[in-house]
């Protein structure tokens, strides 16, 4: 465990998925006499639980050394082990308000989701062949979690307490429609999951369990975040950094990039997000779509929606139906 502020220990946890850009989900500890805050869990893996397991024996600790576990939102990464952390810690379990919600629908019932997936991918052009495969590229995901409501449940402006810090909880929804970032005014430390990374831009979708306009809202939180005064970010993913206001303002223009990018596209004729999805070069594909994974297709083309919601949103395009199917042009 690496002390990467004076009282918060950050451990890194593998990450279980083939296809994943990243190459391990942060934990961080924060210290309290009374017994750790877990700050988000890791995947519920043998090796994740060993690696945690023996990283608390080697540093004179145990599970029942944890009390809280706060996590910033509900994907497998973030929330997988911490149900079998709390099991065996006794520690309660927060999360923000509407994260907890989609706990079930995501993990357990997931019928009614996929479902809403399979209807939100035929009416964005998905052809009927290839639904199937994309409706289904993250079945599999739950057997990497332990289902477990919060104790505790959170809202924007709340206090979480451990030890010397007093982190005021801040509503960052995009990512996930109940995303939390967590803020230390006094220490200018913000432990931020999957709002910003420092080397990736997170991934914003329109998908079942989204916010309206997520995009729009995630744009809206980043400037919140931007008006804070932060030492040091603490990252759900790759290492922690200190330059957040220029990473922010790359994210930014990232977006506007895309914008931009999509409405050269639809300048002319109405194009559907499916069909937009396939033109647009995504890193990981050396600009072939056939060659990415079912998983990575259904996120572009749940991404290029967020795009294509945010500017109908802004009345940037407009959109119409044509056989079931919905098409965006630009204005
Ligand atoms: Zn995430
Ligand atoms: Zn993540």
């Amino acid at each position: 465990m690496i002390e990467v502020f004076p009282g918060i220990r950050w451990l890194k946890s593998p990450i279980n998925m083939e296809q994943s850009d990243l190459e391990y989900i942060n934990t961080y500890l924060v210290e309290d006499k009374k017994g750790f805050l877990m700050v988000d869990s890791g995947w519920n893996t043998d090796e994740s639980f060993g690696m945690l397991h023996n990283k608390l024996i080697k540093s004179g600790h145990s599970f029942q050394s944890i009390k809280q576990i706060v996590i910033t939102h509900i994907h497998p990464d973030h929330y997988g082990m911490a149900g079998r952390i709390k099991e065996l810690s006794g520690a309660t379990l927060a999360m923000h308000d509407i994260e907890k919600d989609y706990i079930d629908p995501r993990y357990v019932h997931m019928e009614q989701l996929l479902h809403q997936t399979d209807r939100m991918l035929v009416a964005n052009g998905v052809p009927e062949d290839e639904m199937e495969a994309l409706r289904d590229a993250t079945l599999g995901l739950e057997n990497y979690i332990v289902p477990t409501p919060p104790d505790r449940i959170l809202h924007n402006g709340d206090i979480i307490t451990a030890g010397i810090f007093k982190f005021r909880v801040i509503w960052t929804p995009g990512h996930s429609s109940g995303h939390i970032c967590l803020y230390e005014p006094d220490k200018k430390v913000l432990l931020c999951g999957d709002h910003i990374l420092p080397k990736i831009t997170p991934n914003i979708s329109v998908n079942p369990q989204s916010i309206e306009n997520p995009l729009g809202r995630y744009l809206q939180s980043l400037e919140e975040i931007k008006k804070l005064d932060i030492d040091i970010t603490l990252p759900g993913h790759d290492e922690p950094f200190h330059h957040l206001k220029m990473r922010i303002n790359e994210i930014i223009h990232h977006h506007q990039m895309r914008n931009q990018e999509i409405l050269d596209r639809i300048a002319v004729n109405a194009w559907s997000a499916y069909s937009i999805a396939k033109e647009i070069t995504w890193g990981s594909n050396g600009g072939s779509w056939d060659a990415l994974p079912a998983f990575h297709k259904r996120m572009a083309i749940f991404e290029t929606l967020a795009h294509l919601e945010m500017m109908a949103a802004e009345s940037r395009v407009f959109k119409q139906g044509k056989k079931g199917v919905i098409q965006y042009k630009q204005k």
